[in-house]
């Protein structure tokens, strides 16, 4: 099969790596022709170009430029594409972009693979990135059954552990595990800030160690991620929020009762509840620094 990929980064070339060694003909598609000579160096594509005609020989193409640039990219796509092709694409939210795009390519299926690393671009593709991650793929009742069996096929050619749910489960879902972590350690941080004796400040800084480095490190990362993931997923991470913000009101109104039996008994129940979410062999963390 002959399988084309747009958007030739950390996800884009991962996927053309993992894909050529299982057989498959790749066709790379990418803005910069800097990045087209690479991805033939790295023997991530077999042919690439920096226009889309390449990939009128497609049967699958996968979409992987950045969120903001994939409705675009599919509308410049179309008037070269085979009317059978079966187009995917790996965004990190999925809502609002199978909402844009499927009604423009009804062989549409929504994905996105659970795995990255802190780096992006061409030089950040890694052969087996996928492998024994979570990838989901969100077909909608419109989505044709042969479109989600083909890209499950491939998808499991990768390595990857396959789960199908809406587009609205895999959002609400993200912005519990992925999403709200950011903003509360964002806010951790920001809060440490906010101390205004500057010698407090001073020995919080140097006292920090283990706890503090996990506790802080996705609030601490690209920028860019977090308005990514407030921008396109806004309805869920205030939900998710709003909760969070409930849930340390509600502690705060123990200390400050000192109901000290009903702290005890929310944090035995925390210490109870983790397990399952961490629980799974540790896949590379998507979407946020390692
Ligand atoms: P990336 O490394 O920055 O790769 C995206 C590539 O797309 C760039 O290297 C760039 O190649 C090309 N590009 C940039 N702007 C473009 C545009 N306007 N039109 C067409 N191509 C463009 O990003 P990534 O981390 O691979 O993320 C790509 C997608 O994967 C995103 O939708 C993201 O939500 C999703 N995703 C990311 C992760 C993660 O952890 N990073 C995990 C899962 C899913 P040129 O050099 O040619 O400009």
């Amino acid at each position: 099969m002959d399988v084309g990929i747009v958007g030739l980064g950390l996800i884009g070339g991962s996927l053309g790596l993992e894909l050529r060694s299982q057989g498959y003909r790749v066709l790379g598609v990418s803005r910069r022709p800097e990045t087209c000579e690479r991805a033939i160096a790295k023997g991530i594509a077999d042919r690439t170009s920096t226009t889309f005609d390449i990939l009128s020989a497609a049967q699958l193409v996968f979409l992987c430029p950045p969120l903001d640039a994939l409705r675009p990219t599919v509308e410049a796509l179309i008037p070269h594409l085979d009317p059978e092709v079966i187009l995917t694409d790996v965004g990190s939210v999925k809502a609002p972009i199978v909402e844009a795009i499927a009604p423009l390519w009804p062989r549409f299926v929504g994905g996105h693979p659970m795995a990255g690393t802190a780096e992006q671009g061409i030089e950040a593709a890694q052969s087996g990135l996928f492998r024994n991650a979570p990838y989901v793929l969100t077909p909608t009742e419109t989505t044709p059954p042969d479109c989600l069996a083909t890209v499950a096929e491939v998808v499991r050619s990768l390595g990857s552990e396959i789960f199908t749910c809406s587009p609205h489960q895999h959002d609400q879902s993200v912005a519990w595990i992925s999403h709200l972590p950011v903003f509360v350690s964002a806010a951790l941080i920001a809060s440490c800030e906010a101390e205004a004796d500057p010698a407090i400040k001073a020995l919080a800084q140097q006292f920090a160690s283990s706890g503090f480095r996990d506790t802080s490190r996705v609030g601490g990362g690209n920028p860019e991620l977090g308005m990514m993931m407030a921008q396109y997923n806004q309805q869920a991470v205030l939900r998710s929020l709003l909760t969070y913000r409930d849930t340390l009101d509600t502690v705060i109104d123990q200390l400050q009762h000192q109901n000290w039996d009903a702290l005890n008994r929310q944090l035995h129940n925390t210490a109870r509840d983790r397990p399952p979410y961490v629980a799974q062999p540790v896949a590379p963390s998507p979407d946020s620094p390692p």
